[in-house]
């Protein structure tokens, strides 16, 4: 097993990095800012280093500081959470190439899937069921890509294979706009992201996100963990998060979830790994994979009972994955809720001290979160403070449960969107399940 481990993350996913090493007797190393000094997983961790100022780009993606801390601790592995360098496969390279285990994915599976035209081709490779398109990037004949999107049926979605982050993206609703239109994604995709190439996929109307939790080894093993349905979402930042998808049958999320596992030894995939779809009239289209571990993991954890964090540690030790497929049964429903430091009116971000804090608690109910009273939330950093994780016998068990805790918990001193969260438990849409990812913003008035 790996005997020290470096987390090279902030907030509240280096805190649950760092219970789960606690927890297997591994030593940790947190790496942080400047700003990051007073970080309860800094204080918590075996050893800690500074490895630059309060910026990310200087201090959190700084990878050459990250690794540099893993030699003068004596640290073997470096685990990267979320965000910052987790899905950066030149980090993940030279990590590897200076002697140390990168928790994750080979760097080549992060790069094959980084891309989005060539993880698109893979997955269909693998007979993951994709958003119908053309096949890889578009050429410089008109009359071919008028006749590529007729092929596809509109509305169209001319999308940047550079973009990210929703960015790079444009819906065409008829054939006289296509042309104009992919010259302008073109133009700006060149501006924005260096590279001009785009590809073009139907443009689903009004699709659910569901995607499903895989893990996999070095032993040849792969199974998947049920879906997470992250449809409640503001400008594609997802907000809340439930398992199992209300609604989809256990044929659906079964087949679905082989597909998912065959694609990750097809790609000879390693660790925890998410594949996003879009759904929508019953059927489930690929969009991207994610190679890393997700804020939303949790909601996972709870209802099939496996630590995936711990998975992914012995995984990167060359261990087998404790758990095969039969294993792994979903019981009752969880949900998660985002918590936020920012102004539930605006969303504008609110860092400052926490003057105070009181956690809620009860049966099923989990708070994944780095604040404490007296804490400052620092205004470099993305603005996720905890999250709300309530798990039941059943979805309504759990909306119940999660409404209690929400009632109960107090952060004063800086704004956060509880209030969001406490009137989306009240909300019918929300309450009858399976909305889609423009429910939120319609509500809101934003769509
Ligand atoms: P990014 O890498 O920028 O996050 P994605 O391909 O994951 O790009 O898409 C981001 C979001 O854009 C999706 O979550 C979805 O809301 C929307 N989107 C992407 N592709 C389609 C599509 N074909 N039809 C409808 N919406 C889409």
């Amino acid at each position: 097993m790996l005997e020290k481990i470096v987390i090279a993350n902030r907030g509240e996913i280096a805190l649950r990095i760092l219970r789960a090493c606690r927890e297997m007797g591994i030593k940790t190393v947190a790496v942080h800012s400047t700003a990051d000094r007073d970080l309860k997983p800094v204080r918590l961790a075996d050893e800690s280093v500074c490895i630059g100022p309060a910026p990310a780009s200087e201090s959190y993606l700084n990878g050459a500081a990250v690794i540099s801390a893993a030699e003068v601790t004596d640290a073997v592995a470096i685990h990267p959470g979320y965000g910052f360098l987790a899905e950066n496969a030149d980090f993940a390279e030279r990590v590897e190439q200076s002697g140390f285990v990168f928790i994750g994915p080979r760097p080549d599976t992060i790069r094959l899937m980084g891309h989005k035209v060539s993880a698109i081709r893979a997955m269909k490779q693998a007979g993951v069921p994709c958003v119908p398109g053309s096949e890889g990037t578009l050429g410089d004949d008109p009359d071919e890509n008028l006749r590529i999107a007729r092929d596809i049926g509109y509305p169209i979605m001319i999308k940047a294979t550079g973009g990210g982050g929703g960015r790079g993206m444009r819906v065409v609703h008829s054939e006289a706009a296509l042309l104009n239109a992919i010259g302008l994604t073109q133009g700006e995709a060149q501006a924005a992201f260096g590279k001009s190439a785009v590809y073009l996929e139907r443009f689903l109307e009004a699709p659910r996100h569901i995607e499903i939790q895989v893990l996999a080894d070095t032993c040849g093993n792969a199974i998947h963990l049920g879906d997470r349905d992250c449809s409640i979402q503001r400008r594609h930042q997802k907000i809340i998060e439930e398992a199992p998808a209300p609604g989809v049958s256990p044929a659906e999320r079964a087949a679905v979830g082989a597909r998912c596992v065959d694609a990750c030894l097809e790609i000879d995939y390693r660790g925890a790994g998410t594949f996003e779809f879009l759904y929508e009239g019953g059927q489930f289209y690929f969009i991207e994979m994610n190679t890393r571990v997700q804020v939303e993991h949790p909601v996972t954890e709870m209802v099939t009972g496996v630590d995936i964090i711990k998975e992914q540690i012995r995984v990167a030790s060359g261990e087998p994955l404790s758990y095969r497929q039969e294993d792994i049964v979903l019981r009752g429903h969880a949900v998660e809720c985002r918590i936020n430091a920012e102004d539930p009116a605006t969303f504008a971000p609110s860092p400052g001290t926490i003057s105070l804090f009181h956690p809620p608690g009860g049966p099923g109910i989990r708070l994944d979160t780095h604040i404490y009273q007296g804490y400052k939330v620092p205004p470099y950093y993305d603005s996720l403070i905890g999250k709300l994780i309530a798990h039941g016998e059943d979805r309504h068990a759990a909306l119940m449960r999660m409404l209690n805790a929400l009632t109960e918990v107090v952060i004063d001193g800086i704004r956060t969107n509880l209030p969001l969260h406490r009137d989306m438990m009240h909300d019918a849409g929300f309450r009858a399940g399976g909305m889609d990812i423009h429910y939120l913003e319609k509500k809101l008035g934003l769509f």
